[in-house]
């Protein structure tokens, strides 16, 4: 049992009230409780970050990029105890939630690393006077995110904010708070008080913080409805907004696709981790017609191979879905294809479990025959199921998989003539494009994240990321107009 608290201020608290932490692989099994902060707290955090604003902003950068460096260390150190009570936590495979943990640390250590260069002063001297442009620190930022990584997540926000000067309130999912709530807590160490605090709790609790008027920024990632009433909410003070939205991500075989089966695995791979709950992950597969019926039975064995259980056994190749809404969604997407007369196919195996029927278990399945305005194709299904959809244009199916689509967080273009591929993925209107990949493989740190159209606005990863997290300043002398430049 994890008992989480609320960290403000650098003091661990509580609340009135307790949201219990159940597991996905069994629901009787209580992991934990974390406080349901109420509006008072979230103030009280709030103003904690304010107060602790100044003097953190104005500490030398080498500091704030020692606390990070330190914080990626004891993140790495947690990797090992702290991976299979994710996976319990969260219902994703031990080797998923050592991605979310590596990727934690990992991007405390390369935002301290960039940080420098992002930050850097420019000054501008001519004839005329100089000019200082600079980034400044905005204040209290909110970080506020979703279950499915919720570490890494976290960190992509928490990491870029605090090295620009920024202090922040967290406020994590409380669908799978407590390995971050037990992460926050553990780099408390190494940071002054009210510089990094969070509150728990539902969505009224992020509501709240997002309201605050002390609050100058929001780093958001979840689903696109949450992203506009953030947005919303936002716009009363003219609030900063980075979101990380849904994506309806696509990836387009063209007729030189290599359909040998470690191809096929990655591809089946992009659509499965985490159990289908990734926000790039792979989609919707688009596949030339006269490939259709190869592809389909080559894929289908892929995806036959995987094998269902509790996360954190380790012969687990897909766990649980995190909740019984999520489950629910993806079991109504299912349906209304049935209805609409499309093919489910069910694929897998069922790891012996006790516990099946009281966990969020649902079998991999892949869909064909399904018409473009049924919700598998046409929404985000966010679970283990995929459509796979013939097309006979190329053209034709840029404008149908991506650029007609209202996402535009990722998709995948497979090939064996990657040049093309490089040539197709400059007209689609997508955040991302992967070439012959699909899977966390294919993102770089040092390469913006973020998507276009309603799967978001703002880039996380790379010098953009602190970039967002900063205000231009420039401080003139000027006394003439601009003029010939002085050395
Ligand atoms: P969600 O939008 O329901 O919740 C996300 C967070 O927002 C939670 O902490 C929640 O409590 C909080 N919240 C809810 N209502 C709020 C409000 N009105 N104001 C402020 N905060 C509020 O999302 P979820 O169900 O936790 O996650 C699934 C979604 O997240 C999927 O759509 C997925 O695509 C998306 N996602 C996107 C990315 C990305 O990087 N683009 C990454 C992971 C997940």
């Amino acid at each position: 049992m994890i008992e989480a608290k609320l960290i403000i201020n650098g003091r661990e608290e509580t609340a009135d009230r307790l949201i219990s932490v159940v597991s996905p692989a069994d629901t009787r099994v209580e992991l934990g409780t974390v406080p349901d902060a109420g509006s008072e707290q979230v103030d009280e955090a709030v103003r904690a970050a304010d107060a602790a604003f100044p003097a953190w902003s104005a500490r030398p950068l080498e500091e704030r990029q020692a606390a990070l460096v330190a914080a990626a260390a004891t993140i790495h150190d947690m990797i090992e105890e702290y991976s299979p009570v994710l996976s319990r936590e969260n219902g994703k495979t031990l080797e998923e939630s050592h991605i979310d943990l590596e990727f934690a640390s990992g991007i405390c250590g390369y935002t301290a690393g960039i940080a420098a260069g992002a930050l850097q002063e420019q000054i501008i001297r001519d004839t005329g006077g100089s000019t200082l442009i600079r980034r400044r620190a905005m204040g209290p930022v909110a970080a506020i995110t979703p279950w499915n990584f919720p570490v890494v997540l976290a960190f992509m926000k928490i990491a870029p904010a605090l090295v620009a000067g920024n202090t922040v309130v967290l406020k994590p999912s409380e669908y799978s708070p407590l390995v971050l709530t037990e992460v926050i807590r553990a780099v408390q160490q190494h940071f002054p008080p009210g510089v990094l605090n969070m509150i728990t709790g539902g969505d009224t609790a992020g509501e709240a913080l997002v309201a605050h008027p002390l609050i100058r920024k929001i780093g958001f990632t979840g689903g696109t409805e949450t992203g506009r009433k953030v947005m919303a909410t936002a716009a009363r003070d003219i609030k900063r907004v980075t979101l990380e939205l849904g994506g309806n991500d696509p990836a387009i075989l063209l007729e030189d696709v290599d359909l040998g089966e470690e191809t096929v695995r990655r591809m089946a791979e992009g659509a499965f981790a985490a159990t289908g709950q990734v926000c790039f992950g792979l989609k919707r597969i688009y596949v030339p017609n006269h490939l259709h019926d190869r592809f389909v039975e080559a894929f289908a064995a892929a995806v036959d191979a995987i094998a269902v259980g509790p996360g954190d056994d380790p012969r687990t190749t897909m766990g649980p879905l995190n909740n019984s809404a999520q489950l629910r969604s993806v079991e109504k997407v299912l349906e209304e294809a049935v209805a609409g007369h499309a093919t489910v196919t069910t694929l897998g195996r069922k790891l012996d479990t006790a516990a099946w029927d009281h966990g969020h278990y649902m079998m991999p399945s892949v869909v064909t025959n399904a018409d473009p305005s049924l919700s598998i194709v046409a929404k985000e299904q966010f679970g283990p199921t995929v459509p796979i959809i013939r097309y006979t244009d190329v053209d034709e199916v840029i404008n149908i998989a991506a650029n007609s689509s209202a996402f535009g967080l990722a998709a995948s273009i497979w090939t064996q003539n990657e040049e093309r591929a490089f040539e197709l993925g400059r007209r689609l209107d997508s955040g991302s494009v992967f070439v012959n990949s699909h899977s966390f493989r294919s993102l770089d740190p040092r390469a913006p994240f973020g998507g276009v159209k309603s799967s978001g606005m703002g880039r996380e990863f790379s010098p953009a990321s602190i970039d967002a997290y900063t205000e231009l300043q420039t401080i003139s002398r000027r006394i003439g107009p601009p003029g010939p430049p002085i050395s």
